[in-house]
């Protein structure tokens, strides 16, 4: 993950301001959110694409939060070797 330095402080700062189980709700809130504008999309519903870029990008400053309030680092070893494995599939 390349976050840059002040993205990092940023994440750190919000979860030492209101605390791990509320960043917590915050990514349960924020994931819950976009599945339901991708959801009404799929029902056939007007979905805006800034609309869903929002929501995207709220669930990217969460995951953000997320790593940080765990090991960003084990994430990442997840990440990538989650990454490897569809490469592969790609490739089949
Ligand atoms: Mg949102």
């Amino acid at each position: 993950m390349r976050w840059t330095k002040e993205e990092k402080e940023t994440f750190v700062t919000a979860i030492e301001k209101w605390g791990t189980a509320l960043q917590w709700l915050m990514v349960w809130e924020e994931t819950a959110e976009l599945g339901v504008k991708v959801a009404q999309m799929l029902r056939g519903r007007e979905v805006a694409p800034e609309d869903l870029a929002e929501e995207i990008a709220d669930v990217l400053i969460m995951m953000g939060q997320a790593m940080h309030m765990i090991d960003p680092r084990e994430v990442e070893i997840a990440y990538y070797a989650k990454l490897r494995r569809l490469q592969e599939r790609l490739l089949k």
